[in-house]
């Protein structure tokens, strides 16, 4: 998973815009951020480990001039953590240079690695740089080589490129990761992952760009291109509207708050209880806590309160920080939950690791009665798409029936959202979603990856 941004910003400083942009997008990815910006002549990068605001000063962003910028903010699935696979890329062709940034992962990697010139040396372990040399060696102009991608490769791939005067943006023909583009008042354009990312600098949503769409800007505007595959059909994650899109992002024409707030009610529907008060879990299940509480006619109440500052640190805590778990990032607010039946919303269960810790850390504080909500399916799939969803081995309910999830967690009950209830709350219809971590079926992953037997 990962946030990019695309700026063709007339007379204005890109670079500067790109990095409040990767502000509004860091919840997509914490690990490691750049920016390349081009002034007409050149292209300059710069690119670090952590986070966007520790990782450029003033002095930095001033030496990225130019109107033009793409920027990147990583969340690796592919390719391992270290400053070589951050993003921008920037590529030399006999057309010019260009910086690339990638949100996604494909699915067919090695059969594009091994299409390229036995002379080409990769310096990256990812997907992304694979790519960006397929548009090296493609033939033709950078618009015939993007379009000779989106024929070629498979797989999730929403992406900003610019060139020393240009900006590029398109998105893979099923469409699984969001992209949208937004104009500025005074001219110019904006593409961002989300549309979160466009009223932070000052830019107004249009569209979003279609799947199989290319987008070129030049000074001069904006001209739309579609590359049509036979073998595509529209495939948008669904755990973007379960859990990594921000609320206030709109996807499809329908705020992502506004989806979660409806899977709560829905959930309130399929799973009532008998309980005192709901609480969701900070941040991301918040929308669909109140969902629920307004839909059972409970006293919504926050019952954790998260630390906002930790965030993904790179110093380990030690073996006894470590044992006390949950506790570095959540704080029981006791007076709310002392002799209480409390409803627990979640977004997802995804590996079972943290969800009985908070149990354990809601009953030490004095709740009598942990009913857990969750407003996803069981994700009982890997994701071979862009989400670093884990393995067979390690998803809870690959391996585990609800009853045994139950025990596990130490809730007295647990109910999970039906995959009709979801669907509804998104308003989007089942076929033009990608469900693979739900169903085991993926618009277009290679049948390699076999889906395994459910447990129940
Ligand atoms: P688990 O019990 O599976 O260890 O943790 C479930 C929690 O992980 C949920 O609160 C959910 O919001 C969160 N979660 C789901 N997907 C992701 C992800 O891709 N990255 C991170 N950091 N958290 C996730
Ligand atoms: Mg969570």
């Amino acid at each position: 998973m990962c946030g990019i941004t695309g700026i063709m910003a007339p007379g204005r400083d890109a670079a500067r815009l790109a990095y409040f942009g990767l502000y509004a997008l860091q919840h997509r990815g914490q690990e490691s951020a750049g920016i390349a910006a081009a002034d007409g002549g050149t292209i300059r990068s710069h690119k670090d480990m952590g986070l966007i605001g520790a990782i450029f000063d003033e002095e930095l962003l001033g030496q990225l001039s130019g109107h033009i910028a793409v920027g990147h903010t990583r969340y690796s699935t592919t390719g391992s953590s270290v400053v070589v696979n951050a993003q921008p890329l920037l590529e030399s062709t006999e057309i010019g240079d260009f910086a690339f940034a990638h949100n996604g992962n494909l699915t067919n990697t090695d059969e594009l690695r091994e299409a390229l010139s036995p002379t080409t040396t990769l310096q990256a372990t990812s997907d992304s740089e694979v790519m960006a040399k397929t548009i090296v060696e493609a033939p033709g102009t950078m618009l015939d080589r993007i379009k000779h991608v989106l024929g070629v490769a498979r797989g999730a791939y929403s992406i900003v490129l610019c060139t020393k005067d240009e900006l590029y943006a398109f998105r893979d023909p099923w469409g699984v990761r969001p992209l949208c583009i937004g104009t500025f008042p005074d001219g110019g354009y904006a593409v961002a992952s989300e549309s979160c990312a466009l009223p932070t600098i000052g830019a107004q949503y249009m569209r979003e760009v279609e799947r199989g769409e290319v987008i070129r800007i030049t000074s001069q505007g904006m001209e739309s291109h579609r590359v049509v595959r036979e073998d595509a059909r529209p495939a948008t994650c669904m755990f973007e509207y379960i859990y990594f899109a921000r609320p206030d992002s709109t996807l499809n024409g329908r705020s992502i708050y506004m989806a979660r707030y409806a899977m709560g009610r829905e959930l309130a529907k399929e799973h009532p209880v008998d309980a005192d008060v709901v609480m969701a879990i900070p941040d991301s299940a918040v929308p669909g806590g109140i969902g629920y509480a307004t839909e059972s006619g409970l006293p919504y109440i926050e019952g954790l309160i998260k630390n906002r500052y930790i965030g993904r640190t790179f110093i380990s805590p030690d073996q006894n920080m470590r044992s006390r778990g949950v506790q570095l990032k959540f704080n029981p607010v006791i007076e709310n939950l002392q002799g209480q039946r409390v409803v627990v919303v979640d977004d997802s269960i995804v590996r079972g690791t943290t969800t009985p810790r908070i149990v354990n850390l809601l009953r030490e504080a004095g709740a009598k009665e942990v009913h857990l909500r969750i407003t996803s399916p069981p994700i009982k799939h890997p994701c071979y798409l862009g989400v670093d969803m884990a393995t067979y081995d390690e998803l809870i309910a690959a391996n585990y029936t609800i009853e045994e999830i139950r025990l596990k967690t130490g809730a007295d009950s647990l109910g999970y959202l039906s995959l009709n209830g979801l669907i509804a709350a998104t308003g989007r219809k089942r076929e033009e979603m990608c469900l693979g971590c739900l169903t085991g079926t993926y618009p277009n992953v290679p049948l390699a990856h076999e889906p395994r037997e459910d447990v129940g």
